[in-house]
This record gives C-alpha cells, structure tokens and sequence, in this order.
C-alpha cells in the first residue's frame, strides 16, 4: 500500500484523525495591543458587499478587513527586523509548513506562573526522554493558554505592568533556532511573552527564530489533544506576495 492510501485508510477507519488547530476568525478574536507609541493591527471585520439582495441577487460576499498578524497565524521571518532577508510568507516551501509535532508541556508550570518562560533544560530534559528534534519538527509549546482564547481579557492577561503570558528565555529561543525545527508553535496572542519587550533581546522569540529564517504559529487551540510525538501539523497561511505573516488555518494528523 502506497503511504498516501494508508492515510486514506486511517482517516476512513478512523485510526486517523484529523484535529482543527485554528481558532474561530471573528471581530472578538484577540488580536496583540502594543502599548503607545507603537501602532496596532486591526481585528477582523466583515464588510457586506452583498447579501442576496439588489447589489448581489443571488450570491452573498463579504470583504475582509484585519491584518495578516490577526488570530491563528504564521509569523514570516521578514516580520522580524533580524529576518528581513529570509521568507515572506508567499516564498515559504510548503514542504516547510508541514512537519512533525513535538510538544513540550508545560500547562503545570504556566499554572502556577502566567509568565513562565522556557529554558534550555526543559528542552535538554524533552530530548533526553524523547529523542532529538526530528529535521521539520514544529516544536509546540503546550501552556494550556488556549482555554482563554474565547475570553479576549484572560487571554491577554494585562494588568498595570503590561500581559502576563507565557514564552520562552533568550536562551531557549536561540537554542531552537539553533535546531532542525521549522518553528515554535504557541497557544498564546505572539510566540513570545507578555513581558518580552523587557529580556534581552526583546522580543527573543522572534529576535532568534525569525532570524534563522524559521516561523511562527499562534493562538492555537486544541493543543491538548495532541500527543507528545507522533502528530503532524499542517500550517497553511495565505501567500500574501511580500506578507510579513498570514491568518493560517492549521491541522494536526493524530493517530486516534
Ligand atoms: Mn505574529
């Protein structure tokens, strides 16, 4: 049996499922507030351009409005300041969108402390108990910080002192940029955390993985329906020609 026909198979028998990564796209989607000086993106918003009515008799259509860093999606390196010269997100290989899914948790930590950040030990303990990072791996960080998405304050967590939500160290960033990983893939609003802008580098995350020419995916949900090894995770955002990032959908392929 050809590899493509024994997924057929597993998706009819069920051995295979197919798990939906993506949050619902809405106005209410959280969307990332920088604080002033800096600008903002947009939320979504529809914009009727007909409703079976005398601009469209027959057919409904909207137009959308958000911007490209706006729910579910994937960070290009050009995004980044240190990636400017690697991808945008139309000139990806879609081979480097799809890949193993490797999943740290650390749901326990970011229970205790919202603004958990993962080290370099927490990665040297996975790779002891699971072996290397396979060549493509998105490496998920499980936080359970999912279970705030349908809540756009919890989701943000911000109090006089800016969001607390969790991340990744300078140090576990540069560690995954320094790996066979495609990218980090995150529960939360950004791939780093509420209080980044104050490590060094800000913004780590992004400073370190953008610029090694690897991705970002957010605001993920479902995550902990995925087992630590032996998923697939499907990313697809749009080739926006030049986009610096992408409203994605994404896809896990679980054994069931
Ligand atoms: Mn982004």
């Amino acid at each position: 049996m050809s590899v493509i026909s024994a997924l057929l198979t597993g998706l009819a028998t069920g051995e295979v499922e197919i798990i939906d990564l993506t949050a619902p796209l809405s106005p209410d989607t959280p969307v990332l507030e920088l604080p002033a000086p800096f600008a903002n993106t947009i939320p979504l918003s529809l914009e009727v351009v007909s409703d079976f009515d005398d601009d469209g008799p027959a057919w409904g259509w909207n137009n959308i409005h958000t911007g490209e860093h706006t729910g579910t999606h994937l960070d290009a390196p050009v995004h980044w300041i240190t990636g400017r010269d690697g991808y945008s997100v139309d000139t990806i290989p879609p081979s480097r969108l799809i890949g193993p899914a490797i999943v740290v948790d650390v749901t326990a930590e970011v229970a205790e402390n919202p603004d958990f950040l993962l080290e370099p030990v927490h990665l040297e303990k996975h790779v002891a108990e699971h072996g290397p990072l396979p060549d493509g791996a998105w490496l998920v960080l499980r936080t359970g910080w999912g279970r705030y998405s349908k809540d756009a304050a919890a989701f943000a967590n911000v109090d006089e002192t800016g969001s607390h939500t969790p991340g990744l160290t300078p140090a576990a960033a540069e560690w995954l940029a320094a790996s066979p990983v495609t990218g980090v893939a995150v529960e939360t609003v950004g791939i780093d955390a509420g209080q980044a802008a104050s490590l060094e580098p800000p913004f780590p995350a992004h400073y370190h993985l953008l610029g090694a020419n690897k991705f970002g995916l957010t605001q993920l949900q479902n995550i902990d329906r995925l087992p630590t090894t032996g998923a697939v995770i499907i990313a697809s955002p749009l080739p926006i020609v030049g986009g610096t990032g992408s409203p994605a959908r994404a896809f896990a392929i679980v054994p069931a």
